[in-house]
């Protein structure tokens, strides 16, 4: 059986689409017009990741506001905001080069999702004879919309986050019923919430085991069989070139990582400063029956936010010193992160997101490539 290899699901927004955001956010275009960009960018997604030889690819998530905030309003500024939220929540992430990103705030209850992933995943589909990956965010994610401290009147916290559950729930469901190969779960909070960051008091509070937990609630909906195409994407942070947490020690983190019952782990790790080290830590801490699902690490052999493209034989040779530690059988390949996890993303260090779309596919091209080397050199193609 050959390595497994997979996207975490996000491509840069053409410049014409970003452009075509800010007018509607500004009421100069109907949604109509900005969908008809939307259409346009997702099928080119579609066509030139068809191309790179890729086993499965997504529609670069050109119709969604961002990984996080997709379920909660239209566009990143905030229209068509869901009912019984406000736009002054919590800091998600603060990035190093300085700009952040803020979640709604829930006001009252109920908590309900106003968009599933299923409904960007079926215009997907109708594109594409090819599988489908689609990415869907964590609920670990979602409870930051409820105020850090206190209750909200009428609404408790176990009920936001049994509702929080269900709706999650729906998400990944919907999304299997309606064609999508694997669902892989965003978790970029996970390393963020060992950072202690003073400026972002979530981040103060020991969160990771509740993150964890609470993510558990989530997989134990469903089947062994199910999990087996339900994965974990963990990172630093990815967004204008910038990161939120690289420098929380992985030591720290992934072993509760992979105390979630999900089949799969999508990991950066190509911009990790000593590989060998945390290929290791994997292989110390991956499970073989995760509550009845044997695990699967794909590590990170591409970095999104550096417009160097990686050749396949770093590609090769970064998997083939992972399978020292890994078991052959639990080893696949992935980027870092998406390539811009939210939609508005001038990418600076790549001179424009139209530049960045396309390193991302040779990026991905050399992902492609270099994972067969390597399962040929380990005997497993
Ligand atoms: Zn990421």
């Amino acid at each position: 059986m050959p390595i497994p290899t997979e996207p975490v699901g996000s491509l840069p927004r053409p410049a014409t689409l970003q452009a075509a955001i800010k007018d509607y956010d500004d009421g100069k275009i109907t949604f109509e017009q900005l969908s008809r960009e939307q259409d346009a960018a997702a099928a080119d997604s579609i066509k030139r990741g068809e191309a790179t030889g890729e086993p499965i690819i997504s529609d670069g998530e050109q119709r969604i506001s961002s990984f996080a905030t997709y379920p909660l309003a239209d566009t990143l500024a905030g229209t068509g905001l869901a009912e019984n939220l406000a736009g002054d929540g919590q800091f998600f992430a603060i990035f190093d080069d300085g700009h952040h990103r803020q979640l709604p705030r829930l006001t009252k209850g109920p908590f309900r999702y106003k968009h599933y992933a299923v409904e960007f995943l079926e215009k997907a589909r109708a594109m594409t004879s090819r599988p489908l990956k689609q990415a869907v965010i964590a609920p670990s994610m979602l409870m930051l919309l409820y105020p850090l401290d206190g209750e909200l009147s009428g609404y408790s916290r176990e009920q936001f986050h049994a509702g929080l559950i269900d709706e999650a729930e729906k998400d990944i469901r919907t999304c299997f019923a309606a064609g999508a190969e694997r669902v892989s779960v965003d978790f970029t909070e996970g390393r963020l919430a060992l950072k202690n960051d003073p400026r972002n008091p979530w981040t103060g509070r020991n969160m990771l085991q509740t993150f964890v937990d609470l993510n558990n609630r989530l997989f134990a909906r469903f089947t062994p069989g199910e999990r087996v195409n339900i994965g974990v994407h963990t990172c630093p942070g990815g967004d204008c070139d910038s990161v939120h947490s690289a420098e929380v020690d992985y030591a720290d983190m992934l072993p509760s990582l992979f105390k979630m019952n999900a089949g799969y782990f999508l990991i950066q790790l190509a911009s990790e400063q000593n590989k060998e080290r945390i290929y290791k830590i994997i292989g110390e801490n991956i499970r073989r029956d995760a509550d009845g699902v044997k695990q699967v690490a794909f590590i990170g052999v591409i970095n999104p936010l550096n417009p160097r493209v990686e050749t396949a034989q770093e590609v090769a040779d970064d998997l083939v010193l992972a399978a020292k530690y890994i078991p052959k059988d639990q080893l696949g390949s992935t980027d870092d992160c998406g390539f811009s996890p939210f939609s508005i993303d001038v990418k600076p260090k790549h001179g424009s997101p139209d530049v960045a779309r396309d390193i991302a596919f040779e990026k991905i091209t050399s992902r492609v490539a270099g994972t067969k080397i390597a399962a040929e050199k380990l005997g497993v193609s």
